[in-house]
């Protein structure tokens, strides 16, 4: 892409939530992009669904800085375990995976923070410039909620303290949100004594008598923050009181976006954020996947069965990443298959080097991914210039390797090549994240667990899931035989 077109004519255009309209993306400073992304919920692996909103986000900052902005990215790990309810009611996440895995709390932490960058490291999402921490930053977050305490906009309840959305007139308006009609057809759990239904917690107590995991000193007594109050702080902290642009999944606006842009700008009393982009969800054939009903699939488990972690970024960039997108087996078979042929393609060409690439092709390719990272379209220009007889080898060795600065297909790579630990972009570890392996005693109850639900899905004739659930056992490194007298299961060899 040239650098001076993408500034002068405004040749990206992304599409903004707050607006719901695709615009030509205009930086607060020239040359310069700040980008924040909501980063994992760290009790759980992340599951193939969050990594689709990774992927999403990878594209976008490699676009960017093809564009010729300098990125900054930040990333926050959620660590405080918010509750499992938007509505404040619940039990807390962090916690119910500690017990779950009987360890604590910050073992939980560090293990599953471990995994994310494991899974980033496979699918090359180039590494945020900054990964925060939200237990790394609770001094910043109960500033900013004793500033809104002291501007009158938090109010205290037996339980915490909370956010008063009838205080800041714009809220719910980038969801679209009607607070009063919201308030009429009320059915989701609350906490007692809400002045408003959209009232969020931004300091929640520890119940009297209760000694939590995770808890903290605050001038309202010891708890913990509200999930909102986290990414405000730490994203004002490294991006400033008005950036760029704000990015995470599709399911973020109603209430987690839509709360941090309460709280922030009723704080400063300005614009916070100038582009909020989300992706849309990936899909099981039953609907939804998430991490609180167990029905997920990890990057780890897509591995056990022999598929290559780029064969699932392409199968993502098959699809735009505002619609929708059911994961099935056989799509991603198909993508694994389309990997292999373009790799096979392009190592045949390899040995041909010395031109530059295809103007046609790679303005048509980056013109795709400037129309708001249209990724299917740009791919498609990739197919054509591989089956174009008309363009000379070396021309298309240059023009793919170019592509592959966005895709990272790593299409260079031969079958039997293994990617080296630490190629491409991989996130480097996080030198404060200790790997922990997961104790016998919880490996083998995990493994009843998902031998159990399994067997009723097996029951419900659910094969998909029981499938999904095979191959999260494999990933385990437990082999399973199935008889008519039950399911039996042995540790495969080189593992523990
Ligand atoms: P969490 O770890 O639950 O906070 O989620 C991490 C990111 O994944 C957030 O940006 C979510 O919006 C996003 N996300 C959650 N479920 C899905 C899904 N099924 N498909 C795509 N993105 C998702
Ligand atoms: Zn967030």
């Amino acid at each position: 892409m040239n650098a001076a077109l993408c500034f002068g004519e405004e040749m990206l255009r992304l599409y903004n939530t707050d607006g719901r309209k695709v615009q030509p993306f205009v930086p607060l400073e020239p040359g310069r992009a700040r980008l924040y992304t909501c980063g994992p919920t760290v009790y759980n692996f992340a599951h193939i669904g969050n990594l689709r909103t990774y992927v999403f986000e990878d594209i976008l900052k490699r676009v960017l800085r093809r564009c010729g902005y300098q990125a900054r990215h930040v990333m926050n790990i959620t660590d405080v375990g918010h509750l499992t309810s938007d509505g404040d009611v619940g039990e807390d996440k962090m916690e119910v995976g500690a017990a779950r895995e009987r360890k604590t709390v910050w073992e939980i932490r560090d293990f599953f923070t471990a995994a994310f960058m494991a899974d980033a490291k496979d699918l090359r999402l180039d590494p945020p410039d900054t990964t925060c921490r939200a237990t790394d930053h609770i001094a910043e977050q109960i500033a900013m909620v004793r500033e809104l305490e002291s501007k009158g906009i938090a109010y205290p309840l037996a339980d915490g303290l909370y956010f008063d959305t009838a205080k800041f007139p714009g809220y719910g308006r980038m969801a679209g949100l009607d607070p009063e009609g919201l308030m009429a057809g009320a059915r989701v759990e609350v906490a007692e004594g809400k002045r408003n239904i959209t009232d969020f917690c931004l300091w929640k107590l520890t119940a009297p008598g209760v000694k939590r995991l995770m808890e903290w000193d605050s001038p309202w007594g010891r708890g913990f923050p509200g999930w909102h109050i986290e990414c405000s702080a730490m994203a004002r902290k490294f991006l400033g009181d008005n950036f760029d642009i704000h990015c995470g999944g599709i399911d973020h606006v109603r209430v987690h976006h839509t709360n941090e842009i309460a709280q922030t700008e009723a704080l400063t009393g300005k614009k916070w954020v100038n582009w909020w982009m989300h992706g849309e969800f990936l899909l099981l054939d039953e609907g939804k996947m998430s991490k609180s009903s167990g029905t997920f699939l990890t990057l780890s488990a897509l591995k056990e069965r022999g598929y290559d972690p780029l064969a699932y970024r392409l199968f993502l960039m098959n699809a735009h990443y505002r619609k929708p997108l059911v994961f099935s087996f056989e799509a991603l078979e198909g993508a694994q298959r389309a990997l292999q042929r373009l790799r096979g393609r392009a190592h045949k060409l390899a040995a041909a080097a010395g031109a530059a690439p295809h103007p046609g092709y790679l303005q048509r390719f980056d013109a795709a991914l400037e129309d708001d990272l249209n990724a299917p379209q740009a791919l498609a220009q990739t197919w054509e210039l591989l089956h174009d007889e008309s363009v000379p080898p070396a021309q298309k060795v240059a023009t793919l390797a170019s592509m592959d600065e966005v895709l990272q297909l790593d299409v260079f790579r031969t079958e039997s090549e293994k990617p080296e630990p630490g190629a491409g972009a991989g996130m480097t570890q996080n030198p404060m994240v200790g790997v922990l392996q997961m104790s016998e005693e919880s490996l083998r109850e995990k493994i009843r667990q998902l031998l159990e639900q399994r067997t009723e899905a097996r029951q419900a004739h659910d094969f998909a899931r029981a499938d999904a659930l095979r191959a999260e056992i494999t990933a385990l490194g437990v082999d399973i035989k199935d008889s008519p007298t039950g399911t039996t299961w042995t540790r495969r060899r080189g593992h523990r």
